[in-house]
């Protein structure tokens, strides 16, 4: 199957956006069972053209870091979880022929396009991420680094749990002023729903968010922590300028 990237809808083929499935296996160095895990990224990676030996990492931590990273960064993370970069969950460059990865298993993946720089973004949004705003976090990097404007920006969604399945406590509600769904049975949050108002808050226009709308938990085309617990392998989203 091929990868599927959410910027075709865009019709841009200057850049890399993919994510794996369950069937390409465990992406994770550190999650589930990583004993082919090396050779599933060479194989899906190699499959869209990346050496998996020069893909940037991080040790993900349920923050809003967002770490500028170039060429001399590539490999960090790519053979081995150790030599990931460090206490981030998200990624910025402007350079091409580094590709930027996030590990995942219901959290979203945000990957973000600025085709006049060119520069690009990738983002891993759980809960905690998303209660930290990461999306403005990641936007407000590049307005820095690259002078981005967020009305120049497109944003694709990888697939996450979705509010068909992530049931949340009660207390969620004193987190989240929006995104929060009550039905029978309890209150259900949609974090792909939350990341689009808050980027559409820092002045991305909605029609340049491309949400897919797949649920890691009900679609087994995906790893799903909340399905699967410590067994869950990750899926991997990868972004590169080419
Ligand atoms: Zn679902």
């Amino acid at each position: 199957m091929l990868p599927y990237n959410p910027f075709q809808k865009f019709g841009l083929n200057s850049v890399t956006a993919v994510f794996s499935r369950k069937q390409d296996g465990n992406m994770s160095l550190s999650y589930g069972d990583t004993k082919s895990s090396l050779a599933n990224r060479k194989k899906f990676l190699g499959s869209i053209g990346i050496d998996y030996r020069s893909l940037i990492c991080a040790q993900q931590v349920h923050g809003k870091n967002v770490e500028y990273v170039r060429q001399e960064n590539k490999g960090s993370g790519a053979l081995d979880y150790a030599s990931s970069i460090m206490d981030t969950d998200g990624f910025i460059t402007d350079q091409p022929g580094v590709p930027l990865a996030i590990l995942t298993a219901d959290c979203l993946s945000i990957f973000i396009y600025d085709p006049e720089r060119p520069a690009i973004a990738i983002l891993h949004a759980g809960w905690r991420s998303t209660e930290k705003n990461i999306s403005q976090a990641g936007i407000s990097r590049m307005r820095e680094k690259f002078g981005s404007q967020a009305k120049d920006l497109l944003v694709g969604f990888g697939p996450s749990i979705r509010s068909c399945c992530f049931q949340v406590e009660e207390d969620f509600k004193s987190n989240f002023s929006f995104g929060l769904l009550k039905r029978e049975g309890g209150i259900f949050m949609d974090i792909a729903l939350i990341n689009q108002r808050q980027l559409v808050g820092c002045g991305v226009e909605e029609e340049n968010i491309f949400d897919p709308a797949f649920c890691t938990f009900s679609d087994d085309d995906f790893f799903s922590f909340r399905k699967e617990a410590q067994a869950a392998g990750r899926l991997i989203s990868v972004m590169m300028l080419k």
